[in-house]
C-alpha cells in the first residue's frame, strides 16, 4: 500500500474552487454533454471483471511492450510507464498499485487558433473523453490477461497526479507554464493513467534541453492574462525530474481567468514549443502559426486562503 506523503497536494475540489468564484461560468452544451457523458458513461466503466486465468508473459519487456503497442492502437499518441511515489499520490489517498501507465494525446492545434475560445474549450473536453475511453479500455485489457489495476481518468477524481508520473515516464519536460511539453508533440496533450502492480520496465525521464530554454524564453509569462506565471524558479518549490529548481504557477490568479473564460490555455497555445517545425496542424490543415488572443475582464486572484490546487515543496 502507498499512502500520500506529507507534502502531497489536495485532490482537485472543483466544486469548492468553483464556489469560491462565484460558481461555474462555463455553460457550453457541447462541453456540458461530455462532462455529462464522463460521469454516466465512462464512470461506470472504471471497474471490470478480472480474468482468473492468468496471462504468462516471457519478462517484463514483453508485458511493457504489449501493454504499449495496446494503448498506442487504442489511440495514444504517447505511452509510458513510471513507478508511483507517495508523492505522486493526492493528500489522504492510499492506492496499492506500484505502477502508472501513462498515456497522453495530443488536441488539435486547428481547434486553439483563438484562445480562449468556444473551440479551445470544447477540444480540451473532447480530448478529456476520448483519453477517458483509452484508460478504460486499456484497463480492461489488463484485466483480460488476469491483472488487477486502477482507472485513473483524465478528469475527475483521480488519486494520482498525472503531471509528475509522465515526468518520469519521459513524456518531457516542465514548462515555465506548468505544464509538460513534449520534445515532439508540444505542449499541446492531455494525461490519463492505468495504475497496476504488473511486473513492467519503467521508462526514464528525458533531459531534452527544453526546461533550459524556458529559463530564456517567457512567451507564456508576457502573454499569461492573469499574470499567474512567474518571472523566476522558485527554490522552495522543490527540483523537478532533472533536478531544476520549480517553476511555481499562481493558481489563485489562473483558475479564476481559466474557469470564468472557457479554460483558457493561452499559455500552451502560445508556447514556443508548440510554434517550431510542429507549428502546423498534425492532420494537414493549414493554420495560423500564432493563436488570435481574446483576453476579457481579467477577474481578481481568489484569496489566498481560498481553497486552490497547490504545489508544496515536492522533494523527486
Ligand atoms: S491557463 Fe491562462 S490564466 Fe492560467 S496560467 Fe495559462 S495563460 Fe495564465
Ligand atoms: S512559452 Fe517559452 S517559457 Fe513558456 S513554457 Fe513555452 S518554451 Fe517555456
Amino acid at each position: 500500500m502507498i499512502v500520500s506523503s506529507e507534502f502531497s497536494p489536495p485532490a482537485f475540489m472543483w466544486n469548492e474552487w468553483y464556489q469560491s468564484i462565484g460558481g461555474r461560468k462555463i455553460d457550453i452544451s457541447e462541453v456540458n454533454d461530455i462532462l455529462t457523458a464522463i460521469k454516466e458513461e465512462q464512470s461506470p466503466k472504471f471497474k471490470g471483471p478480472v480474468n482468473p486465468i492468468k496471462t504468462e508473459f516471457k519478462s517484463p519487456e514483453e508485458a511493457s511492450k504489449i501493454i504499449k503497442t495496446k494503448a498506442i492502437l487504442l489511440g495514444a499518441d504517447e505511452v509510458g510507464i513510471a513507478e508511483i511515489e507517495d508523492s505522486d499520490i493526492y493528500k489522504g489517498r492510499q492506492i496499492s498499485e506500484k505502477l502508472a501507465i501513462v498515456v497522453g494525446q495530443k488536441m488539435l492545434w486547428r481547434k486553439f487558433q483563438v484562445v480562449p475560445s468556444h473551440d479551445s474549450a470544447v477540444e480540451c473536453l473532447r480530448v478529456y473523453y476520448s483519453l477517458g475511453e483509452i484508460v478504460i479500455q486499456l484497463a480492461q485489457f489488463i484485466r483480460d490477461l488476469g491483472c488487477e489495476c486502477t482507472v485513473e481518468h483524465p478528469i475527475g477524481d483521480s488519486n494520482v497526479l498525472h503531471i509528475p508520473l509522465a515526468l518520469k515516464a519521459g513524456f518531457g519536460e516542465l514548462g515555465r507554464h506548468g505544464s509538460i511539453i513534449h520534445p515532439k508533440m508540444g505542449p499541446l496533450f492531455r494525461l490519463g493513467s492505468v495504475i497496476t502492480s504488473m511486473d513492467l520496465v519503467c521508462d526514464s525521464p528525458i533531459d531534452a534541453g527544453i526546461a533550459k530554454f524556458c529559463d530564456n524564453c517567457k512567451a507564456c509569462r508576457l502573454y499569461c492574462p492573469a499574470d499567474a506565471i512567474p518571472d523566476n524558479r522558485s527554490p522552495e518549490a522543490g527540483k523537478d525530474h532533472i533536478g531544476k529548481d520549480r517553476y511555481v504557477i499562481d493558481t489563485g490568479k489562473c483558475f479564476p481567468y481559466f474557469a470564468t473564460h472557457n479554460y483558457c490555455s493561452a499559455c500552451l497555445a502560445v508556447c514556443v514549443y508548440q510554434h517550431r517545425e510542429w507549428a502546423k496542424d498534425y492532420e494537414g490543415f493549414t493554420t495560423k502559426l500564432f493563436p488570435d488572443l481574446d483576453f476579457k475582464n481579467p477577474p481578481e486572484p481568489s484569496d489566498p486562503d481560498t481553497l486552490k490546487h497547490w504545489y508544496p515543496k515536492i522533494k523527486r
